[in-house]
């Protein structure tokens, strides 16, 4: 999974704020009610690395107050950060990042839905993502699995892959799910420390391996694979608190995504 990193001016708090997207197009009707403007939008990174740089830019923006400043002088800032960030980086890593930045499809390129279509189908697959973590993968599978007929699909006669990650923004703009990368990289005093959003496992354990949808290497889990492969672009999606709300269907054993905080099995 890819996602942009978006630099933006929330004009009611008056504050800068760093946030990643999955479909920016969901976010430019959203924030525009909401009088947030996107200042700066990077080009689609595999979302372990959009991670990454969503984190650089806010260790940049804590106590960045929007007053006298204008949107130019925080685009600059952006490009700035971001070129910062990414000269901080062990040569190997700066490579991937710089290479990503240059031959990937921009925010602008990208389907736009209708709007309700969006907004109800958003809420008809929450439900399906209630009480445990999953992968981008098994949610896709279990929707269809389900047969749960969705507008965007039926009528836009879009395959689910490509419907799937404008739905799941839009319930992350909501706060109803949280979104994290299979991979995460920390890092610090410019070394990067790995670590596996799903069976914990840190640096040890996780090895770089060539992906074939990024066509590049990167860090993929070698002690949770069994279970799936939780990789640098593999999107993770949770559900933060229970909603009491919405019905809570218990998931088939073979989509169930473990997420303990440890994994102590061997392989
Ligand atoms: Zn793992
Ligand atoms: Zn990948």
């Amino acid at each position: 999974m890819k996602a942009v990193v978006i630099l933006c001016i929330d004009n009611r708090s008056k504050r800068c704020k760093a946030d990643i997207s999955l479909a920016h197009s969901v976010d430019r009707w959203w924030f525009a009610e909401r009088e947030i403007i996107p200042v700066a939008v990077t080009p689609y990174l595999p979302i372990y690395l959009a991670n990454w740089l969503k984190k650089r830019l806010e260790a940049q923006l804590q106590s960045f107050i929007i007053d006298t400043w204008k949107e130019a002088d925080v685009q600059s800032l952006a490009a700035k950060w971001v070129n910062e960030a990414i000269d901080q980086l062990e040569p190997e890593w700066r490579e991937k990042v710089q290479s990503w930045l240059q031959k990937s499809r921009s925010a602008t390129a990208e389907t736009v839905w209708e709007r309700h279509w969006i907004e109800e189908d958003a809420y008809k697959i929450l439900p399906y993502i209630e009480g445990r973590r999953w992968l981008f993968e098994h949610v896709e599978k279990r929707m269809k699995m389900v047969g749960i007929s969705l507008r965007g699909t039926e009528y836009g006669n879009t395959p689910m892959r490509q419907y799937l990650p404008h739905l799941l923004q839009y319930l992350y703009l909501e706060e109803e799910i949280e979104l994290t990368a299979g991979i995460t990289i920390e890092q610090t005093n410019g070394k990067i420390h790995l670590r596996c959003e799903r069976c914990g496992s840190e640096d040890y354990g996780i090895y770089l391996h060539y992906c074939s949808s990024c066509d590049q290497e990167e860090p993929v889990c070698d002690t949770c694979y069994v279970m799936g492969t939780s990789k640098g672009c593999s999107l993770v999606i949770s559900r933060p608190k229970p909603h009491s709300n919405h019905i809570c269907e218990p998931a088939s054993q073979e989509y169930e995504l473990v997420a303990p905080l440890k994994w102590s099995g061997e392989l």
